[in-house]
């Protein structure tokens, strides 16, 4: 990155990144960007897609918005973009309300939607000025702006190709360059990587974070990727049936799923019985033993130690950590199909091999 592209980027959204890349503190960081109070949209034939929700981002936080179909996510998203109202309770954006003050709530708002939103019949510049002039970007600062968002999202040298040319990956970048280009201080994304290979996924991750990073710009996400909202997300809400039935970040939902399971191959028969303060065992078999303990990391050392002193000797250790996928299932899934028995949630918990060795 060029001294000229770090100076195009700290002017952005007029915020000035302090020395070493941390975060610009501004009164309006402590504030909550969002925030909703008993928030219900109930649709005309009875359907309460939003149930009573109240919920908190703040300001500078990537906030990841989580459940199944039918959740209620689209609906949240559509009032804070106030393209439908809801029906009772609060939402205000920075303090503004979204039912009595629309305009401003939009003029702080960038929005990029799941399904395509970008005329494929007109270039990249074509779509942003029809962007700029629908956000009200001022007709002097249209050039300069969307000169900057193409730059932003690495497209300049493709700006005058018409867009149905454009990779999948392209086309999302150009997606937010339009939710850019009026320097939005939050910027909401449906389902933002859907669809594309890795490497774009990659390179859309890491925009979402540089906008997060260089602009404190609050990103509210939603997702079906557990890996993209642990990855991005700072804290996560989970909606199921029009609830917020979890709220939390990433590695304290985690914790509520229960502990770390640390397996062990061992060379002659397991002990029976391991002290409590290390862990509870969980299964043992001919030549394997499986512990569950609150922090595997903390415990390894101690079983290890443990076990020398029995004299059994150790083939390898793995350890199975909770994933988000795991919370999912514990707070989505399970009010949804009440039958899915949680200890199927096993099967996809983060698997890390940390020691493997022959004696
Ligand atoms: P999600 O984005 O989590 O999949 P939605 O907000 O789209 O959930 O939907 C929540 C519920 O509201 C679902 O039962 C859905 O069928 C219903 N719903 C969504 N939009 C409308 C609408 N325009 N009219 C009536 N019902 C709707």
């Amino acid at each position: 990155m060029g001294l000229r592209m770090i100076s195009v980027r700290n002017e952005y959204c007029g915020i000035v990144e302090k020395k070493g890349g941390e975060k610009a503190q501004s009164q309006d960081e402590i504030a909550a960007a969002i925030e909703s109070e008993n928030l219900t949209k109930i649709y005309h034939d009875d359907i309460r897609a939003v149930d009573g929700t109240s919920f908190s981002v703040r300001s500078g936080e990537i906030f990841g918005l989580l459940g199944p179909n039918g959740a209620g996510k689209s609906t949240t998203i559509k009032m804070l973009v106030t393209l439908t109202k809801p029906t009772s309770g609060r939402l205000r954006v920075f303090g503004v309300d979204v039912s009595t003050s629309p305009e401003a709530v939009r003029a702080m708002m960038g929005y990029v939607p799941q399904s395509l939103s970008a005329d494929g019949d007109l270039s990249g510049y074509e779509n942003l000025l029809i962007f700029a002039k629908l956000s009200y970007v001022s007709k002097k600062d249209r050039a300069e702006r969307i000169s900057q968002a193409l730059q932003y999202v690495e497209l300049s040298d493709r700006a005058d190709d018409l867009v149905k040319y454009y990779s999948g990956g392209m086309m999302r970048r150009l997606e937010i360059a339009q939710a850019i280009v009026n320097r939005p201080r939050v910027l909401l994304m449906d389902e933002p990587t859907i669809g594309l290979d890795p490497a774009s996924r990659t390179q859309v991750w890491r925009i979402i974070k540089q906008l997060n990073h260089e602009f404190g710009t609050t990103i509210l996400i939603t997702t079906h990727d557990m890996n993209e909202a642990d990855v991005l997300s700072d804290r996560i809400a989970i909606m199921s049936v029009g609830k917020i039935v979890a709220t939390g970040t990433p590695a304290d939902l985690k914790r509520t799923v229960g502990g770390d399971i640390i397996t062990l191959q061992l060379l002659s028969e397991p002990p029976t019985i391991i002290p409590i303060e290390i862990g509870k065992v969980i299964q043992t078999s001919d030549h394997t033993i499986q512990i569950l303990t609150e922090d595997g990391e903390e415990a390894i050392p101690l079983i290890t130690d443990y076990l020398r002193g029995q004299q059994v000797k150790i083939e390898s250790i793995s350890i199975n950590k909770p994933s988000l996928d795991d919370v999912f299932m514990k707070y989505a899934k399970r009010r949804l199909d009440e039958e899915v028995p949680l200890h199927t949630t096993g099967a996809i918990r983060d698997r890390r091999n940390i020691v493997r060795h022959k004696a």
